[in-house]
């Protein structure tokens, strides 16, 4: 693997590029600068971005699959970009929240910073232009999005993960309010894919509850990657 050589670029998303790799079962994963929230409509790059959100990505997947999370990552091989298993994606996100904040809030009136007890689960369907809108099973089944099996393994799954990282977050001060997460087929094995980063979830400072994630950008609250940097310096990883 480690002479892998980068090829040609296969995706371009919103924040990060897929680049094929000389191992047809490997890509090289490109995390950029480029930052955007809402659908696209607000984007901004950000200086330093893409090389902690690798180096939190990198912890965060090496700490699932630790702890019995199967995940596409492979290694890290520079500043900005890491190996990744050639997943088949299914084009639906998996929201966990543990307090209530962002979408769930606007949807049912709610406010802010309610615990959830237990907390509560929802897909939404990948797509800008419709603005991800919120689906269930049914949907996913009806459409052919996933099949019976993976939909219940993308919830164990995505619950494990809220385990496992609720802890790691709570023991170095931190709320793990909400996050995305989303799931792609290996050779017949559902796989955690995509990325955990502070642009995917939502974290408080556990005493002043300030906002430490991507909400910084969103709301213009300023300090983003500083905030980004805070995360992964009371984690440990840098
Ligand atoms: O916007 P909403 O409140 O539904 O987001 C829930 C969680 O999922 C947040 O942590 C947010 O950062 C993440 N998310 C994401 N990508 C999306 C939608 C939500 O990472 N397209």
């Amino acid at each position: 693997m480690d002479d892998l050589k980068k090829k040609e670029l296969v995706n371009s998303g919103k924040a990060k590029s897929l680049y094929e790799t000389s191992d047809r079962d490997m890509y090289i994963l490109h995390y950029r600068n480029d930052t955007s929230a809402f659908d696209g409509k607000k984007m901004e790059s950000l200086e330093g971005k893409g090389a902690i959100n690798n180096k939190f990505n990198a912890f965060v997947m090496n700490h699932l699959e630790e702890n019995g999370v199967p995940t596409h990552f492979e290694k890290q091989i520079s500043d900005t970009e890491s190996i990744v298993k050639k997943l088949e994606m299914t084009p639906i996100e998996c929201v966990v929240r543990n307090i209530t904040a962002g979408s769930i809030c606007k949807r049912l009136g709610v406010e802010e910073g309610l615990e959830l007890n237990p907390p509560t689960f929802e897909f939404f369907y990948k797509d800008d232009d419709l603005g991800d809108p919120m689906i269930n099973d049914y949907h996913i089944e009806s459409f052919g999005w996933a099949t019976a099996d993976q939909v219940e393994q993308m919830k164990v799954l995505t619950f494990k993960v809220n385990e496992i990282l609720k802890k790691l977050f709570d023991d170095a001060g931190m709320i793990l309010v909400d996050y995305k997460l989303e799931f792609g087929d290996y050779k017949g094995q559902l796989l955690l894919g995509d990325e955990f980063t502070p642009d995917g979830c939502r974290v408080w400072d556990s005493e002043t509850k300030e906002k430490l994630d991507k909400d910084r950008f969103r709301q213009d609250l300023g300090d983003v990657v500083e905030s980004y940097h805070i995360i992964a310096n009371k984690l440990g990883i840098i």
